[in-house]
């Protein structure tokens, strides 16, 4: 549309003079550029969405400013509404950058500037946006396990601006874990995994808060490790953790998010107690396996991509959690190989005898069971 320059510009002081005496203030830039502030009683809305939401935020006999980055887009703004009928609108010379250039009062988003600028591509999708980004920033993750599958997701966790993760791992950092363990570096090998990962997600994004556990899931930790947590992360490579995790989380009503890699295909699933038709880690493996027939763990080998591929699956369904998006990978088993390069996806029900979840069963404390190897 052709810019009608009969459109009246003026000045910040003049648009808050108005906007005193009862204008309608909007600010048409996009989500992500008004994360970091706007003025002061400005209504957000991009110029995009304006023909549509119009209505619901003023008659076209009101008196509507417009403002937007810089005082283009807020004439042509002006102009849109111009063409619906909206006799009274101005548009705000300058924009928001003269408007806090010249002091005039503002109001802080959601976001401060890093961050704004830092998650601009998340703001930009709706179903993120600055709501989206202030959840993730207030949500809290366990990572199980700081190895193959718990760096991809650190990693993309801090990435995304979760702004907790626990870390729990009493490993040191092996030169055979650097094929696919990728939160750690040859520097630091003998150097405690937890401490490892830590020095890697702040350095990626500091103003995540990582909490480095450096210790073993015990029958005795679990409950006080994992509660407060919004999402739990099975990076476990021992069976007796899994088993572990899966009665804790299911008493803590935490979803966990499941993973498992051998050789060249890996698994992933979401056990998520608040939801009825929710399976657990019991409904797919209702016992430990024993100890003879469970995999060496030395001598079972693993792809170093492998645990790439399935960690980064788990921190796609861990945001997805968090912001309440999406259809969660609940009550379906999602099984990659690695040679064919396909994905199947198995249905999962919850079963009805199942020694952890079925109504028959019976909690009897939490128990540690023999130490035998899950995955490498
Ligand atoms: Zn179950």
């Amino acid at each position: 549309m052709a810019v009608d320059f009969d459109i009246e510009r003026i000045t910040p002081a003049e648009a808050l003079r108005r906007q005193r005496a009862g204008s309608v203030l909007i600010d048409v830039r996009e989500d992500n550029e008004r994360a970091a502030g706007i003025p002061a009683g400005a209504i957000g809305v991009p110029l995009a969405e304006l023909p549509a939401r119009i209505a619901a935020i003023a008659g076209a006999d009101a008196e509507v400013v417009l403002s937007c980055a810089s005082g283009q887009r807020s004439l042509r703004a002006a102009a849109v509404l111009r063409e619906l009928g909206y006799a009274h609108v101005a548009s705000v010379e300058g924009g928001y950058k003269r408007w806090s250039a010249e002091g005039l009062p503002v109001e802080q988003g959601a976001l401060d500037a890093d961050a704004a600028e830092r998650y601009s591509r998340h703001l930009l999708l709706p179903e993120v946006g600055s709501e989206g980004q202030a959840k993730l920033g207030r949500a809290r993750v366990a990572l199980i396990g700081a190895g193959g599958l718990g760096s991809p997701a650190a990693l993309y966790l801090a990435a995304a601006g979760v702004g907790t993760l626990t870390l729990v791992d009493d490993d040191k950092v092996e030169k055979s874990n650097l094929q696919r363990q990728v939160l750690h570096a040859d520097a630091r090998v003998g150097m405690a995994k937890t401490e490892s990962a830590r020095i890697t997600l702040a350095a990626l994004n500091p103003s995540v808060h990582v909490q480095a556990r450096e210790q073993r899931l015990r029958a005795a930790n679990v409950e006080s490790m994992l509660s407060g947590h919004d999402v739990v992360i099975d990076g476990a490579d021992n069976f007796p953790t899994r088993y572990l995790l899966d009665a804790a989380c299911r008493r803590l009503r935490i979803p966990l998010v499941y993973g498992a890699v051998h050789r060249f295909s890996g698994q992933v699933s979401v056990f998520d107690a608040r939801r009825a038709q929710s399976p657990c880690y019991r409904c797919l493996f209702p016992q430990p396996p024993r100890a003879e027939d469970a995999p060496n763990c030395a001598e079972a080998g693993v792809l170093g991509v492998l645990p790439g591929v399935i960690g980064m699956l788990q921190a796609t369904e861990t945001i997805k959690l968090i912001l309440g998006v999406g259809a969660p990978l609940v009550g379906r088993l999602l099984c990659f190989d690695a040679l064919a390069m396909t994905f199947r996806e198995l249905r999962l029900p919850r079963d009805p005898h199942c020694p952890g979840c079925s109504d028959e069963a019976r909690f009897s404390g939490y128990e540690d069971i023999v130490q035998i190897c899950a995955s490498p």
